[in-house]
């Protein structure tokens, strides 16, 4: 079995877990919390880091601590994860929502101004799968309409734009450390931030409201969104090997090139753009003109026990969202047509050389059938 994801946990993991068992600190008092919260920071380039139990926790934080509040509009891509717009919808906000790139698969930068409204509050912007959305543009139509900025670089972990790291963009950023993540703590995520009254209002509202002063007497109501000691550990752990793992993800993704390169009807990830290389967070593939169609290939890798994920399926034909009477009359056709057209490929930090000829080999077959 070629499994979609496999993890790579070659480093200090098991060393820093037994640490934590051995010193009984596993609950987010431990300390490595606040240490893996301050080298991430570090690393990022930003002065605060909050850590979570997730990247959609992280999102969700984000939102509260920006200040984003019933009746409000948040401008985002269509073609995300459904964090994203949960975030927006949990908060009584609007979620709006803009078409994608069909080269790039980030957000359409040239439609976010045709709909800003008065209710504008922020833009969320997401980096999808390895290639940074244009943050330059993004922020500057923030600064024009003095809207905040949240940056989702969920997948972009040691990625750069410009040079300046991903997740150091915006009011705040979020990311997170789920397994499939470029370092991951098994669940877990992260909030970063500037801004130290965005980063006291995050540790207020993830830790349910306690305040020093009165234990248990709370002003308002938050979350339980704590990161475990034992998560931190892992974290830290990977953190250190984080040039490593990108190296590796560039190299899995160079070799998909090579590999599936003159295959006509695959539309690849772009490698670069002026303002970064991509960084693979997975391996994507949209079909073009093809006599197959996504569920068919996959069919057949899956008969040849190679794992694979559609894209994401767009948030304006959510089911949920639809019953709740957004987005009904939204038509984005490069969303649609990526959720229905594109896949990935088993594109884990685990993955060897071989399992990547494999999954080469077994898509060949497929098309010289
Ligand atoms: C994975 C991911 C999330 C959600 O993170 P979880 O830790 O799985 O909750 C949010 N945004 C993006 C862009 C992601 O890739």
């Amino acid at each position: 079995m070629i499994p979609v994801n496999t993890p790579l946990l070659e480093g200090n993991e098991n060393k820093y877990l037994h640490e934590c068992i051995n010193t009984g600190w596993i609950s987010s008092e431990g300390p490595f919390v606040g240490r893996f919260e301050n080298e991430f920071a570090e690393k990022v380039n930003r002065k605060f880091g909050i850590s979570v139990t997730n990247g959609t926790t992280a999102l969700e934080l984000a939102v509260k601590a920006i200040g984003i509040h019933a009746g409000d509009e948040v401008i985002l891509p269509s073609f995300t994860i459904i964090s994203c717009a949960d975030a927006i919808v949990r908060a009584g906000a609007t979620p709006v929502l803009v078409d994608c790139n069909m080269d790039t698969w980030n957000m359409d930068v040239s439609k976010i101004e045709s709909v800003i409204t008065e209710k504008t509050k922020a833009i969320l912007a997401v980096h999808i799968y390895g290639l940074p959305a244009e943050m330059d543009l993004i922020l500057a139509i923030a600064k024009k309409y003095d809207l905040k900025v949240i940056e989702d670089a969920a997948q972009m972990h040691g990625q750069t734009y410009k040079g300046k790291p991903c997740g150091s963009f915006g009011d705040v950023s979020t990311f997170s450390f789920y397994a499939n993540k470029i370092i991951t703590t098994g669940e877990g995520g992260m909030l970063l931030t500037n801004n130290e009254e965005i980063a006291k209002k995050a540790r207020y509202y993830k830790n349910l409201c306690f305040n020093n002063e009165t234990r248990f007497v709370h002003q308002n109501s938050g979350w339980n969104m704590r990161m475990t000691n034992l998560q931190a550990a892992v974290g830290v752990a990977q953190l250190e090997q984080l040039d490593k793992l990108v190296e590796k993800k560039r190299w899995i993704g160079n070799l998909y090139h090579e590999l599936l390169g003159d295959i006509r009807e695959f539309q690849l990830p772009i490698d670069q753009r002026e303002y970064a290389e991509n960084i693979y967070w997975v391996f994507g593939i949209v079909l073009n003109d093809c006599s197959y169609s996504v569920q068919e290939i996959c069919t057949h890798l899956s008969k040849n026990k190679i794992g694979t994920r559609p894209f994401f399926w767009p948030m304006h034909e959510q089911p949920v969202y639809l019953k709740q009477g957004l987005f009904n009359d939204t038509s984005l056709p490069n969303s649609e047509f990526l959720a229905r057209n594109g896949f990935y490929l088993p594109s884990g930090l685990g993955i060897t050389e071989t399992e990547i000829r494999t999954v080469a080999h077994c898509l060949k077959d497929f098309i010289n059938d």
